[in-house]
């Protein structure tokens, strides 16, 4: 389960806020997949961020 998916997934997260944490979650990420998954959110736009998220934690 990915936190910052779930807060995004909320709205407790904005897009900037989720940017801002991304280098250092990338930094401190403990398996290559959790790595790639951060990679993506940074990667992506705002709107695809929220796609991921949503998609991630099966909220509606
Ligand atoms: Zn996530």
């Amino acid at each position: 389960m990915c936190l910052m998916c779930v807060e995004i997934a909320l709205d407790r997260m904005s897009f900037m806020e989720a940017r801002r944490a991304l280098p250092e979650l990338i930094d401190t990420a403990k398996s290559e997949e959790e790595k790639e998954h951060f990679r993506r959110l940074q990667e992506a736009s705002d709107e695809e961020m929220k796609e991921i998220a949503l998609k991630k934690t099966g909220v509606k």
